[in-house]
């Protein structure tokens, strides 16, 4: 089944206690849509980037059978660029720089050919942009999952609100789950966020898992212990690219394909922080994510006798 992608298409610059990168290529919907190709062969990404950005990664995305139609590129102006400095336990992280560029004036335009797709990843982008998303598109997909972050909670929160409550499924992660909510307890955080539309919510813990709430009832998820983390950027996006990838193969939304979903989207973030950028990403095998899916299976599976 289709899936649509929207979010920044980008260029980071990172620092890590593991080492530093010039400007890499990055970007929400970079992350979301190389991991959902792991599972859905139509994946379509709507964005928009400079004609500084490399033809050969516009290339990369062709390889995985993403479509770029509606990837817009603007002569003469230049992409988004984000730069980022974790702290030593490479849980939480300063933004250094933010400048939008050809995002402060994006345009969404979605192409016939994109037209009835059955599943839309509102990525990381300004509320306003996911809405517009919305509206332009002739039928409501069947689910809508929408991520977003501390910045546009800053910047454009009743924005925000307006678009969480068109959507089916939110991911947040912890701290911007209190910060939403106003609560210090996640439960209460949780009972707060549903209450302001959303089915399902999603909240990542980083390196400590994630939590499923809706349908009255509540999955955790582990997360793997690492042996190599390099650089966390874009786990949350490849994680919410991997999870609606998963359910757009699969075709049926209930709470127990939601929690395979984030088990998948879990694996996939796995991979992706184990290099600097999207890099590992770019060269998976489904052995590799079967494998890294039992992992987490053997993890978390226990019997009371
Ligand atoms: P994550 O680590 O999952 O939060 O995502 C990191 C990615 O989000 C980076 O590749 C950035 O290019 C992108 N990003 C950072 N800030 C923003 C923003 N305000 N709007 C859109 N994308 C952003």
């Amino acid at each position: 089944m289709s899936l649509l992608v929207i979010g920044s298409v980008a260029f980071d610059a990172i620092e890590t206690p593991f080492g530093k990168t010039d400007k890499i290529v990055g970007g929400a919907a970079t992350y979301a849509s190389l991991a959902a190709s792991y599972f859905c062969d139509q994946v379509k990404i709507v964005g928009v980037v400079g004609d500084d950005f490399p033809q050969s990664e516009i290339d990369t995305f062709n390889q995985h059978h993403i479509d770029t139609e509606g990837l817009q590129v603007k002569i003469g102006e230049k992409s988004f660029f984000w730069s980022g400095k974790y702290h030593n336990d490479m849980n939480s992280r300063d933004t250094l720089v933010t400048e939008l560029n050809v995002l402060g004036t994006f345009d969404p335009i979605i192409p016939e050919s994109y037209q009835d797709s059955e599943f839309l990843l509102l990525g990381n982008l300004s509320p306003q942009v996911q809405q517009t998303v919305i509206q332009r598109l002739r039928t409501r997909p069947r689910m809508i999952v929408l991520d977003t972050m501390n910045f546009w909670m800053d910047v454009a929160l009743d924005e925000l609100l307006e678009t969480i409550k068109k959507v089916d499924v939110l991911t947040i992660n912890d701290a911007e789950a209190r910060q939403l909510s106003g609560q210090y307890s996640l439960a209460k955080a949780a009972q707060h966020i549903l209450a302001l539309g959303p089915k399902y919510l999603i909240i990542k813990k980083g390196e400590h898992g994630a939590l499923l709430f809706g349908d009255g009832k509540i999955f955790s998820a582990p997360a793997l212990p690492l042996e190599e983390v390099f650089d966390p950027t874009g786990a949350g996006d490849t994680f919410a690219g991997g999870f609606i990838g998963y359910i757009a193969k699969i075709g049926t939304i209930n709470f127990n394909n939601l929690k395979n979903a984030i088990i998948y989207g879990s694996a996939l973030a796995s991979f992706c922080v184990e290099k600097f950028g999207p890099e590992k990403l770019k060269h998976l095998t489904q052995k590799e994510i079967a494998d890294r899916v039992q992992q987490f299976v053997s993890l978390s599976k226990f019997e009371i006798l």
